[in-house]
């Protein structure tokens, strides 16, 4: 399948082909899949660990220096935080960022960011790479003289919830819809958003927001059910059971045969690289950019 990651891209216009020299010059990652999206290019690679020259501090700054900017999606943003349980009540009133020095500084780490709930004894914390969340939530971490234990760990849960482009009811997809095409802005039949002149109504809630709006309470109240549930899955089974939920393979040791599932890769992005002009030789970065392995 492949992990992706969005760069967003403010350089003077670039074709795919140049995109992916650029990001295989910087990274030394060799990019499964590149294609255009708004504002920048999605980019896949075959394993985890590749994100990291994304989303590290270094990486982060050499690809910036060229207009890259890798804007992370929740579930690899989910894989980088852990968090930390019963943090001691003196270390709660300290701000985010003092947190987050300290934590880098004492356990040589990069922390991109802390978070603390209101009205809680949790402390998020994201690193700069999956690896990192890993190591510390099987080790543990000090801060301000203060051991944080393995026990008081979780790895932060991303949570799917599927929702219908045609209808925006919860729970299926389009594919699979059986109702009637639905305006995500006002929630009207047979009409898209893009020609509303209606007034905005959510479908699912009846509030004053789009469909597909992350403030909707009928779609908080589906991830608090989902995370309730993810907690107590976890509470039967060790710390892998949150990905493995959401998640069906994330091993950063990878014995089956993933050399398969690189070169024999699909197709998306080719064709786009392709269209904009033919490049000579190329394959020695893009491993599955010639579509000519059909032949017996
Ligand atoms: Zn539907
Ligand atoms: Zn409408
Ligand atoms: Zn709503």
């Amino acid at each position: 399948m492949g992990h992706q990651i969005k760069l967003a891209y403010s350089g003077e216009s670039i074709s795919c082909e140049v995109a992916l020299q650029r990001i295989f010059t910087l990274t030394e990652v060799a990019v499964t899949h590149l294609y255009k999206v708004h504002n920048g290019f999605k980019v896949t690679v075959a394993k985890p660990e590749q994100l990291t020259p994304f989303l590290s501090a270094e990486g982060q700054r050499k690809l910036a220096d060229n207009g890259f900017s890798p804007v992370p999606s929740p579930e690899t943003k989910a894989k980088c935080t852990i968090v930390a349980k019963k943090i001691d009540r003196t270390i709660l009133p300290r701000s985010c960022e003092s947190i987050s020095q300290e934590v880098a500084a004492k356990n040589g780490v990069t922390v991109l960011d802390v978070y603390k709930p209101p009205e809680s004894r949790i402390v998020k914390i994201r690193f700069s790479a999956p690896e990192e969340a890993q190591r510390i939530l099987s080790r543990g971490f000090m801060m301000f003289n203060t051991s944080v234990p393995s026990y008081n760990l979780e790895p932060e849960c991303y949570i799917h919830l599927e929702q219908c482009l045609n209808c925006y009811r919860y729970g299926h997809n389009k594919h699979t819809c059986s109702h009637i095409q639905r305006c995500s802005r006002c929630a009207g039949e047979g009409h898209f958003f893009a020609k509303c002149k209606e007034s905005i109504k959510c479908c699912n809630c009846e509030g004053s927001h789009v469909a597909v709006s992350g403030s909707c309470p009928t779609r908080k109240e589906l991830l608090k059910a989902k995370r309730t549930e993810l907690r107590e899955n976890r509470n039967t089974a060790p710390t892998y059971a949150t990905t493995a939920a959401t998640q069906p393979i994330q091993t950063s040791t990878p014995r089956r045969p993933t050399t398969s599932s690189r070169t024999t890769m699909p197709t998306p992005p080719n064709p786009r690289i392709h269209t904009e002009h033919k490049p000579e030789n190329t394959s020695h970065i893009t491993h599955n950019t010639t579509p000519k392995d059909s032949q017996p």
